[in-house]
């Protein structure tokens, strides 16, 4: 099922109570639920899309900007790694009630590949509860749908919303030019610091708060192996192995290491001295 056919089945009030909204990248799976809520809590859908209703104008995610409408709820990771029972609880109790302006609810649980197995346990009995009044919508956001329990799985529709894959290449591209200017320094200035910025570059590959979390590390596996690609950045080799080092890292990271610090180390052991030798 794709974006298109489910917002169809929003318009004319057919979707699924339960939806996971999975692939794509983390702006793009929010940017999909708020598109999906506005058709579902929109007080004139089909309308001028200039001619926009109390409802939609309210519309937004939390913390962006003032927006806030009541019947548009967002469950956000609170843990470090997880989103607990207790929020997730806390959040379901909105889901008891009436809604209190709009012809339906919409809930989000943001980040749901991080549902601890008590949480999930409670978002599937609400799930399965038929709602009071309203329509009452879940929209459940993954990078992959196999991220969920089978059980939450098998209530919901999945709509997948494409590979990572273009927002990735551009920063992947943009990661391994910076990385490619900072070693042709290192190589002129045989500096530490420039290292020590080739190391920061890759730091940019972003979203290393989650331990577990392998993407950035990929990212900036992908950006030193397009760099060894550059003409410009030297012998390859040492390049090669730092990606394949980058790929081992998470296990690092998983030790207590920060990943500043993995960075430095792991840019020092294979580019310092056979880069300056260059
Ligand atoms: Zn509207």
């Amino acid at each position: 099922m794709n974006l298109e056919a489910v917002r169809e089945m929003a318009v004319r009030e057919r979707l699924y109570p339960s939806v996971i909204l999975h692939g794509a990248d983390e702006a793009a799976r929010r940017a999909a639920a708020l598109d999906l809520a506005r058709l579902l809590l929109c007080a004139r859908p089909g309308d001028d899309p200039e001619a926009v209703c109390p409802h939609c104008r309210r519309l937004g995610w939390p913390g962006d900007g003032d927006a806030f409408h009541p019947d548009f709820q967002v469950l956000e990771r609170d843990l470090k790694t997880a989103t607990s029972v207790e929020a997730t609880r806390h959040f379901l109790r909105g889901a008891q009630v009436a809604p209190f302006e709009a012809r339906g609810q919409v809930f989000v649980v943001a980040a749901a590949e991080s549902l601890s197995g008590e949480a999930s346990n409670a978002l599937l009995k609400s799930l399965e509860e038929p709602h009071l009044t309203a329509p009452r919508h879940f929209f459940l956001l993954a990078p992959s749908q196999f991220d969920l329990l089978p059980t939450l799985r098998s209530r919901s529709l999945a709509v997948y919303l494409g590979g990572a894959g273009d927002a990735d290449e551009a920063r992947i591209e943009e990661l391994a030019l910076r990385l490619a200017v900072a070693l042709a320094e290192y190589r002129a200035s045989g500096s530490a610091a420039d290292l020590f910025a080739a190391a920061a570059v890759l730091g940019e590959a972003g979203g290393w708060d989650d331990p577990r979390a392998g993407r950035p590390w990929s990212l900036a596996a992908a950006a030193v192996r397009r760099a060894a690609d550059a003409p410009d950045t030297g012998p390859g080799r040492p390049l090669l192995a730092l990606a394949e080092a980058l790929l081992a890292a998470p296990q690092l990271r998983l030790r207590g290491i920060s990943a500043p610090r993995i960075l430095e180390g792991l840019v020092f052991r294979h580019l310092a001295a056979r880069a300056a030798v260059s």
